[in-house]
């Protein structure tokens, strides 16, 4: 029989996959049992779409069968099976989700953190045998395969007997190390802990046989050993669950699960909605920015779920682009299987969904802005940026949504403000919100435009952020007020007593020498209301200010 090479890539995570020293084995039987339920999703699937066939629901499951003399564990599926030619290509080469995992693998240097948190799909078999073997056969083949490997030195395919359309995938346990118990893995109670703590929600039931004991029939103090088969999962997703049946760690776990970050995420939130339209949604603010987030890469959307059936990985459509941080699912009752990508974007419901996350998330924001501030500085520190690029898109379309999520440096306050909080303080006769823009904190500080309007009292709200003063243009007011940059010609402030007009007058001569020395530099030098203990400050007439023109001239035309 010939063996065969692993494609190059795959060698390379499974070569990681064996050899780290590693903590979180465990998740073997997560990915293992995941692909299991995608295996009979699938064939679920097609009952669907095939009126010829129907879906028996007791036929199909999920078996975790132990051999605890041999040190072999199976894991079992009714799934859809695989051809020899999937086989290969499916086990031979890693999958797409797994290679991206080793994308990420390196840009970090500590590898084996990742296969602690995420799944690295089929080959985390490898965590805790020393050779695995899958048999099965595809729905509609007459033949069954058998595929058999003993880590990164290839596989062998050879064909072999197997009633029913299917997979069986069989490991032998490593041997017990000095430092690490294998043992772990045939012991059935503490199988069914790892089961119930990662794939609980899984919708198929997955099976064990467990020992028990029990009285002898007549007897008050003999006991006979018995086996009992048990349903090991509860099978309700998550998202249908009780709140309150729910820790963090169990919303945690499943943010992990799924792939959706490499952080914590900061907030979850679990909506259970019973009006126009019904749904169930978890959904998740990450606390850090996805490293892919800047990138064509990255795609925005929620996982979208028809009565407990995937219809789509990512709906798009579901998030704002300002909120495109999101991450979570979706299932709805009342949407329909068979619906088309395109048809989706003009439903109805999928609207009134979209439309009522949306306010969601936006009262979740501002919800931690009011009772969790330090969160919320910290969630503003990853995507604030986001909102403010939310505000200036679409013409201010989404100003309402936004403006009372922003968060500006504060020159009084020394820390990030909003701008209700801003607007809060303003004294009475203060007619504007007051702006400085440029590079960093310390750079405006020095500013020398900054200084009138600071010591007239009021409070200056520093745009460290290119997107800053573009939002800011877009809102044009906040709660009435207007915006003013402190570089603008009129800052609304009572004048000083000498008159620029008799100022001009006298330095007629200082001003035109000036101007002649630095000749192209400047347009002109003239008098300036807007300076105390500064010399010169620059500043322009124009509708940008200076910071925006050297914005929009360092950007590509
Ligand atoms: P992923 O599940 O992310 O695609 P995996 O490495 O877990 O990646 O699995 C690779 C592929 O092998 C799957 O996409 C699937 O096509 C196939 N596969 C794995 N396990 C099974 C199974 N039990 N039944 C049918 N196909 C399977
Ligand atoms: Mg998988």
């Amino acid at each position: 029989m010939e063996k065969k090479q692993f494609k190059a890539e795959s060698k390379r995570l499974l070569d990681i996959v064996v050899n780290s020293i590693y903590t979180n084995r465990e998740i073997f039987l997560r990915e293992l049992i995941s692909n299991a339920s995608d295996a009979i999703d699938k064939i679920y699937y097609k009952t669907l779409v095939d009126d010829s066939l129907v879906f028996e629901k007791d036929n199909y499951y999920i078996k975790v069968v132990l051999d605890k003399k041999n040190r072999v564990l199976k894991i079992i599926d009714t799934g859809i099976g695989m051809t020899k030619e999937e086989l290969d290509e499916n086990l031979g080469t890693i999958a797409k989700s797994g290679s991206l995992q080793f994308k990420k693998e390196n840009t970090l240097k500590d590898g084996y953190d990742i296969i602690g948190q995420f799944g690295v799909g089929f080959y985390s078999a490898f965590l805790v045998a020393d050779k695995v073997a899958v048999i099965t056969k595809a729905f509609g083949s007459d033949k069954a395969y058998k595929w058999e490997s003993q880590g990164v030195d290839g596989y062998t395919i050879e064909e072999c007997e197997k009633d029913s359309v299917g997979t069986e995938i069989i490991l032998n346990i490593k041997d017990n190390t000095e430092d690490e118990n294998f043992d772990d893995y045939l012991d059935e109670y503490r199988l069914r802990y790892i089961i119930k703590k990662y794939s609980d929600f899984i919708r198929y039931p997955i099976k064990m046989d467990m020992n028990r004991k029990r009285l002898k029939d007549g007897s008050e103090n003999e006991y006979e050993d018995y086996i009992e088969e048990e349903t090991i999962n509860s099978m309700v997703p998550i998202w249908r669950k009780n709140k309150n049946e729910l820790t963090d760690e169990d919303y945690n776990n499943f943010y992990f699960e799924k792939h959706y970050g490499f952080d914590k995420p900061i907030k979850h939130m679990h909506l259970s909605i019973d009006g126009a339209v019904r749904y169930n949604a978890i959904l998740y603010i990450p606390e850090k920015i996805p490293y892919d987030f800047y990138t064509k890469e990255y795609e925005k959307g929620l996982e979208l779920y028809s009565n407990g059936v995937l219809i789509m990985n990512k709906c798009g459509d579901l998030l704002p682009d300002y909120f495109g941080f999101v991450k979570g699912i979706v299932d709805s009752e009342d949407l329909s299987l068979n619906i088309s990508r395109e048809i989706l974007q003009h439903d109805r419901q999928l609207r009134f969904i979209a439309k009522n996350i949306k306010n969601k998330i936006k009262k979740e924001l501002e919800n931690m802005l009011k009772n969790e501030r330090d969160k919320y500085e910290i969630f503003y520190k990853s995507f604030g940026r986001q909102l403010k690029y939310g505000v200036y898109s679409d013409f201010g379309a989404n100003k309402e949504d936004l403006q009372d999520l922003l968060m500006f440096y504060s020159s009084k306050e020394k820390k990030m403000v909003t701008l209700d909080e801003y607007i809060s303080r303003m004294p009475q006769e203060q007619k504007y919100i007051y702006y400085a823009a440029g590079e960093s904190i310390e750079r405006i500080d020095k500013l020398p435009q900054t200084e009138i309007v600071s010591d007239k009292g009021y409070e200056i709200l520093y745009f460290t952020d290119d997107v800053d003063e573009f939002a800011i243009r877009m809102m044009m007011k906040y709660k009435d007020k207007e915006f003013k940059s402190v570089s603008s010609g009129d800052l609304g402030i009572e004048s000083e007593e000498k008159t620029q007009e008799s100022d001009e007058k006298e330095n007629k001569e200082l001003f035109e020498a000036m101007k002649d020395i630095l000749s192209e530099k400047v347009k002109y030098v003239k008098s300036s209301k807007r300076l105390k203990t500064h010399p010169v400050c620059l500043s322009n007439d124009g509708d940008l200010t200076i910071e925006m023109e050297k914005i929009l001239n360092s950007m590509p035309t």
